[in-house]
């Protein structure tokens, strides 16, 4: 019997399913999976595209003119004014819940919003967010914290890398030595966004030796007037973070964000949370690239024709448009899991390894497709180039996504098959 036939066989009530004939009419039953957006979704998605492309991409000449300059590429003034701006249309705190003046939009919206984002690189974003684990406060560092970071009128940083601990964060060295009612901070942070702007930080210092990162790491909220200080690292991006000392900082025992001991649970919640959101950002700098890509392949002629009529030129095309697809999915998969309740970490890790590769090939492609020009600083794409790099590093190294991606699966957590099972 010839190999078709005997699978015929072997299957026979599922390939008579299938038979055209007697397969379920899916034209009134309806489509099982809805890959679209609500009215809602659209409406929000719509409103902030229009706001970037009438807003944000007319400041573009000026932020690049700016940087080149090194400085700022927008002022504190600026940003709040655009900030204000959207916040008059109901934009403010996307993701803040209601209760705290915030949109309280869930993380497929927050991705879309992202999206949008991204496709500029001038440096905004709206107000009115605050770290998720400052929700976790008490009512009075709310006060103090929380709802002065919402209002804007105080900036907050995260530290928990060290010298000697990036990836490896239970390798962090910081103490916190108790005395009397007070907790005397000692230890050196680095890498710390904002930590040069902040007027406080959430640090992670070591309370119990003993146990270390399983329940012997505590997060303290450090203003800065208690004493520590901070110096700017000069990086490849247009942004710098800081590298901060803790020198016998003396604070109350109520400076305690959530539980002593219970520290290492609150960075892992701060650093879960965004992972979606950073490719999210690089997935619209990518459509734009490729957008810049197309438009110059177009007008660039070699040798008679336009370069865009070469297929070296068209696969670079080809292979990005592919690679945005499988990412634009796998972030709002991650997204998706996220407002369902669902655990989203394998999603999120493979949003954030896929992203910062793919984004980092694309836009090399992109630059190659511009030639020299690609290279300069006339246009933005050395910049994205640049800034897109830093993606395969924070908040988890593109090996240590890997590591997480290759051990949930090796130890049965997950599936290759992925959500659907
Ligand atoms: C611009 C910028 C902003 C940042 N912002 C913050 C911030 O706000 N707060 C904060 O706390 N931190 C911040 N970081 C720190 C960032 O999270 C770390 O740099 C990152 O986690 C990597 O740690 P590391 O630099 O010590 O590298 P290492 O951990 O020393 O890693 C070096 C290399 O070894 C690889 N590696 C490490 N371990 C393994 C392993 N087990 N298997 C295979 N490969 C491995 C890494 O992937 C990497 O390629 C920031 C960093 C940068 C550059």
């Amino acid at each position: 019997m010839p190999p078709a036939d005997r699978e015929r066989t072997a299957y026979a009530p599922l390939f008579d399913r299938a038979d055209h004939t007697t397969a379920p009419d899916r034209t009134t039953k309806g489509p099982t999976m809805d890959f679209d957006l609500s009215a809602e979704e659209r409406e929000i998605r719509d409103w902030v595209r229009t706001f970037v492309r009438k807003e944000i991409v007319p400041l573009e000449p000026q932020v690049l003119e700016r940087e080149r300059r090194n400085e700022r590429g927008l002022t504190a003034d600026e940003l709040k004014s655009l900030q204000d701006k959207a916040r008059s249309s109901g934009f403010f705190g996307i993701q803040t819940p209601e209760s705290h003046g915030g949109m309280g939009q869930g993380a497929v919206v927050a991705a879309l919003i992202e999206i949008e984002l991204g496709r500029s690189f001038v440096p905004f974003r709206f107000a009115g967010e605050a770290d998720n684990i400052l929700f976790s406060a008490t009512e009075e560092q709310q006060e103090t914290y929380l709802r002065p970071t919402i209002e804007g009128t105080r900036r907050s940083c995260f530290a928990i890398t060290e010298p000697g601990a990036g990836s490896d964060a239970r390798a962090i060295r910081t103490s916190a030595r108790r005395e009397g009612d007070e907790w005397v901070i000692n230890g050196e942070k680095t890498f710390i966004t904002g930590g040069h702007e902040a007027d406080f930080v959430m640090v992670f210092a070591v309370t119990d030796k003993q146990k270390g990162a399983d329940g012997g790491v505590t997060c303290f909220l450090v203003d800065r007037d208690r004493g520590w200080t901070s110096t700017p690292i000069d990086t490849m991006g247009e942004w710098g973070p800081a590298a901060l000392v803790f020198d016998d900082v003396r604070v109350p025992h109520s400076a305690i964000l959530g539980e002593e001991g219970k520290g290492f649970e609150l960075a892992m919640r701060w650093i879960g949370k965004g992972r979606y959101m950073l490719p999210a950002r690089a997935l619209g700098s990518c459509e734009r690239l490729v957008e810049m890509g197309m438009e110059w392949a177009r007008n660039r002629v070699t040798f008679g024709q336009p370069i865009a009529e070469r297929q070296a030129i068209q696969w670079m095309v080809a292979d990005s448009a592919v690679e945005i697809e499988a990412l634009r999915w796998l972030v709002l998969t991650a997204a998706w899991q996220v407002d369902r309740g669902l655990d989203s970490r394998q999603s999120q890790s493979m949003a954030k390894l896929y992203g910062g590769v793919k984004a980092n090939e694309i836009v090399d492609r992109v630059l190659q497709m511009h030639g020299g020009m690609g290279y300069t600083r006339e246009l933005p794409v050395e910049r994205w180039y640049r800034e897109l790099r830093l993606l395969r590093i924070y908040e988890g190294t593109d090996e240590i996504q890997r590591r997480t991606i290759a051990r949930n699966l090796l130890k049965g957590h997950v599936s290759v098959r992925g959500h659907l099972g």
